[in-house]
């Protein structure tokens, strides 16, 4: 077995390497700092501590508690709010403990945005599709009864006017926006006034955009009407793998807190907890300047990828409006292939993205193993130091692949060579910051 051990630290080597000699255009995908990975590998990495701080039903805690504390008013400052539970342990389970607390057990009915457009698996039904069962999570394990706002493709939004009418006759008891394909805020501030009447409460999941969010930028769910906005940690928010649920609803904090606990957890994984209380420190020092270029590279990536001839959706919007663009690749299918073939081409040349449902995919015979787009994310080469020039290497480097055709090999040692110059974290306090080193040593 000494074999063993050995051959899974080569893989991991590789696996560093990798992404050191790559471009990480992952739009769900960041790089934590150094100080944030030395926490996130303390010794609370092996401890239990549950329930909430100065009530744990372990011994051992008094650390953790000072630890979680201090994670939780970072995050209540970071996000403006009365109330952050920092114990989910992934996004997934942050949009639980809301259902949780928001519908009822027997068919409770939430409204979500359609999937196909971007709304996420998490709020999805059980459903089936040719054929085949899909597990969506909210409809897995609360059974809820769920319905679709509608969605306007030319504007790539919610369409408010339609998705009034549906909470006016769905009644739904938890309305909730957010995805993972986001370019552009949600009206959250129209469609709550709506969701009140009705008597539903508004959640937002903002897995993808909180950085965004906690930095200014974006949009303000929880001052738009929002009750609990939820989160993962490691998207725009470039901490540990984790989630967060935060709210200003005092009268909903006892409920919140027994719906993550004891309703879905007993260990809430501590180091990371630990991890996060860093990066929301970092966040509050350089989010506002990080999240900006963020955005901004975001636009820029966009341009440099239109003007190249290569279709990225919303030009008539500037593109986007958070770290996320999508691309339009149907007009490659006859010389290259949809998404699925022009994701793995682009992995052979060290460009690391994903493929993605264009929203009229589905109607026009496409699906999600090669659908008609790309989604591509602007967090990490932003806090690798990339900056608006950079965007259009990297523009460049995508119209050599599946404009021109270039050979991937030679595109590979172009990226290599491009990418040396980016191998450190930027937006962090400590220094040397080296990124995708195997093992750091502090
Ligand atoms: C990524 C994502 C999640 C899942 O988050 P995990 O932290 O991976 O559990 C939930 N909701 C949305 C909208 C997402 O994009």
């Amino acid at each position: 077995m000494r074999n063993k051990v050995e051959e899974i630290r080569q893989i991991l080597m590789e696996h560093n390497r990798l992404f050191s000699d790559s471009i990480p255009l992952i739009a769900s995908e960041n790089i934590t700092s150094p100080a944030v990975d030395e926490a996130a590998n303390c010794d609370m990495s092996h401890r239990y501590a549950e329930g909430w701080v100065g009530q744990r039903v372990y011994a051992g805690c008094k650390y953790i508690d000072m630890v979680e504390d201090i994670c939780m008013e970072l995050a209540k400052e970071y996000f403006k709010c009365i109330h952050a539970d920092v114990r989910p342990i992934s996004g997934v389970v942050a949009n639980l403990a809301m259902y949780n607390a928001f519908t009822s057990d027997n068919n409770g009915k939430m409204l979500i945005m359609p999937i196909p457009k971007g709304g996420h698996i998490s709020h999805a039904p059980k459903f089936t599709k040719s054929g085949m069962a899909i597990y969506g999570t909210a409809g897995t394990v609360r059974g809820l009864n769920i319905e679709y706002m509608a969605f306007d493709n030319d504007e790539m939004n919610l369409d408010v006017d339609k998705t009034a009418k549906i909470i006016r006759s769905f009644e739904p008891e938890l309305v909730l926006f957010g995805g993972s394909v986001f370019l552009f805020p949600h009206p959250v501030k129209e469609l709550s006034e709506v969701a009140k009447e009705v008597g539903a409460n508004v959640g937002y999941d903002a897995a993808h955009v909180a950085g965004l969010i906690g930095s200014g930028y974006f949009q303000d769910p929880l001052r738009e009407g929002a009750d609990v906005m939820t989160m993962s940690t490691h998207k725009t928010l470039p901490g540990p793998q984790h989630g967060t649920l935060v709210s200003n609803r005092e009268d909903l904090i006892e409920t919140l807190r027994s719906c993550t606990f004891p309703a879905l957890l007993s260990n809430h994984h501590l180091h990371n907890v630990a991890a996060l209380a860093v990066a929301f420190a970092e966040m509050l020092e350089f989010g506002k300047e990080y999240h900006k270029n963020v955005i901004q590279n975001a636009k820029a990536l966009a341009q440099a990828l239109n003007e190249r001839g290569i279709n990225v959706l919303m030009e008539h919007k500037g593109f986007t409006e958070s770290h996320q663009i999508v691309v339009d690749i149907t007009k490659f299918e006859k010389t290259i292939g949809l998404g699925g073939d022009i994701e793995a081409l682009l992995e052979k040349c060290n460009i690391i993205l994903n493929r993605n449902l264009l929203p009229w995919d589905i109607q026009e015979g496409r699906h999600y193993q090669n659908p008609g787009g790309l989604r591509l994310g602007t967090s990490e080469v932003t806090r690798l130091g990339m900056g608006k020039t950079e965007m259009e290497d990297i523009a460049e480097f995508i119209k050599k692949v599946i404009v021109d055709k270039s050979d991937p090999k030679k595109i590979r040692e172009q990226v290599i060579e491009f990418k040396k110059g980016f191998q450190e974290i930027k937006y962090c306090f400590q220094s040397p910051n080296k990124a995708y080193e195997y093992i750091k040593f502090y």
